[in-house]
């Protein structure tokens, strides 16, 4: 008889899990809080606009990619065109310059030369390494947990090129690295890329690594289409998913994980329990923190993770053409969120995607990075609430009508996503959109594919997705589905054998 597994959550580590799951034979069943599947990695309507709340850049798009096997086991691309942009970001400085960050290594190195040739030292070092990466394609090795020292083995000559990144680099910041640059627009523009406390130069290197090798692009459909086709393909598999359906505490008997109890108080009894969930809500709430060691609430205590962000979404009736996908530019007066005082503002430009945006228009976001307790507290009170949010929009409307004087009287439409948003739509702890922050300390961890899926003292119980990946994303949360159900194979002595849809 089948083995069944219940999951707990269909954002894409769940849905992942799901499609695992059927291909080898396991009958599994997601529970849901929201309507609709893709948790972060979603899209909602406003008037005419779809406005994409998740992916600027998958890393795995190119069919040439290991990555992308699992793409397309997944069937998560079927059928997309994808979107490789030329420039990334252009980063315009407060001398009036502009930098562009070619996604084409060779490119990039030339601009960044003629921009500043005094820099020319740190400009190669960083282009070399970028190229030192882009040389290799990462493999998709078995699950640390099941692996051997054989396979680590097998994976040593393909890794080899990334040797001499990884030692040069791996302690070192991005700011740090900026502090290289004599040229004041190198230096501010690497400074604000990344502008995140102890961010590796290295997750620079590495983004700068896959979008160089046009592995790095953009689904056409955008996040919540992205989503819809993995939730397809397990239906397909003969998956079963509940929606609205919100899992209030694991059912554990003898330190055994036996099923879920619904907010409806309903019970559902499977052999294992994935939670692909939340972290901090599946083990301080879902299991009343009966298994969490100090090593785990010192985690959740003291360990940085993605500050959550207020998302300002413009309908724009104007196509604006001519512009790349992302600029930051420096504001006129400052936009104050949360009590910090923002100098300058990062606008992606949706337009490049046709099936998103209707004819004629675009839609321009904007976001913030900021704290979850302000918004928390603020949305107690309705009035202050809407009031806050109404502020900081009307700032952002004017400061994008001051950068692109074109569209001045052409915002139709308005929508303000704050951490309060994120946390009532995906449960996410502190409202966070990737879970813990990527630094140089966690790195190495990063890399050695996540912390431990298990919890001490309990059987028959998984976590996955990006609160056991740090610097979360979708790729990782893809990977952990893969990864548990790999694991679950090698615990019931199957074979794990996947399919393509
Ligand atoms: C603005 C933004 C931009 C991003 N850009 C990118 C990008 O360009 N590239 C990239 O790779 N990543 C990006 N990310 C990050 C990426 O979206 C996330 O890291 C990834 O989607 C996490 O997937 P997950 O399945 O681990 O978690 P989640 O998406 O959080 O899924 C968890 C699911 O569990 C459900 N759930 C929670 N609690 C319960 C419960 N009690 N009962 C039932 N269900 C529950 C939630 O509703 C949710 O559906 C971005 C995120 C945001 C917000």
């Amino acid at each position: 008889m089948a083995k069944s597994i219940i999951i707990i959550g269909a954002g894409i580590a769940g849905l992942s899990a799901g499609c695992y799951g059927q291909m080898n034979g396991y009958d599994t069943r997601i529970f849901e809080l929201h309507d609709k599947p893709g948790g972060l990695c979603t899209a909602w309507k406003r008037k005419d606009y779809t406005i994409d709340g998740c992916i600027h850049w998958l890393v795995g798009t190119n069919p040439s990619s290991s990555f992308n096997r699992i793409w397309r086991e997944l069937g998560a691309l079927k059928g997309k065109d994808i979107v490789n942009h030329e420039v990334f970001i252009r980063f315009e400085g407060s001398g009036g310059k502009a930098l562009d960050l070619y996604t084409d290594v060779d490119r990039l190195e030339r601009h960044l030369k003629e921009l500043a040739p005094a820099d020319s030292a740190p400009i190669e070092e960083f282009t070399a390494a970028v190229r030192a990466i882009s040389r290799v394609d990462m493999p998709l090795p078995r699950p640390r947990e099941i692996s051997s020292p054989l396979d680590g083995l097998k994976m040593l000559p393909r890794m080899l090129p990334l040797a001499r990144p990884l030692m040069k680099w791996r302690k070192v910041s991005t700011a740090a690295f900026a502090e290289r640059f004599t040229d004041p627009l190198l230096h501010e523009a690497f400074s604000s890329f990344m502008d995140l406390p102890d961010f590796p130069l290295l997750g620079l290197m590495f983004t700068m690594a896959w979008l160089h090798n046009r592995d790095a692009g953009y689904p056409v459909g955008g996040s919540l289409e992205f989503s819809r086709a993995i939730e397809r393909r397990y239906l397909d598999l003969g998956g079963e998913i509940d929606y609205k359906a919100r899992v209030e505490n694991i059912l554990v008997e003898n330190d055994c994980a036996v099923g879920v109890r619904l907010a409806g108080g309903s019970e559902h009894r499977a052999d294992t329990v994935i939670s692909a969930a939340d972290g901090h809500a599946t083990i301080f709430d879902m299991l009343e923190g009966k298994y969490a060691d100090a090593k785990i609430r010192d985690r959740y205590k003291n360990k940085p993770i993605f500050e959550p962000l207020v998302q300002v979404s413009l309908g724009i009736a104007s196509e604006l053409e001519g512009e790349p996908q992302t600029i930051m530019f420096p504001l006129a007066s400052p936009i104050e969120v949360a009590g910090v005082k923002h100098h300058r503002m990062g606008v992606v430009n949706h337009r490049f995607d046709p099936v998103q945006m209707p004819e004629g228009k675009t839609v321009l976001i904007a976001t913030f990075t900021t704290t979850y307790a302000y918004w928390e507290e603020l949305y107690r009170d309705p009035e202050r609430y809407r009031a806050e949010k109404q502020r900081i929009a009307d700032a952002v409307v004017a400061a994008v009508e001051g950068r692109f004087p074109a569209i001045a009287g052409r915002v139709e439409m308005v929508d303000v996503a704050t951490p309060v948003t994120y946390k009532r739509y995906t449960n996410n702890w502190q409202g966070s959109f990737e879970g813990w922050l990527l630094t140089t300390g966690n790195m190495g961890e990063s890399m050695a594919r996540g912390m431990d899926k298990t919890l001490p003292g309990l059987d028959n119980f998984f976590m996955i997705g990006q609160w056991v990946m740090p610097g979360g994303g979708l790729p990782p949360a893809a990977q952990s589905g893969r990864d548990v159900i790999q694991i679950i194979c090698h615990r019931d002595r199957r074979p794990f054998t996947t399919s393509e849809a």
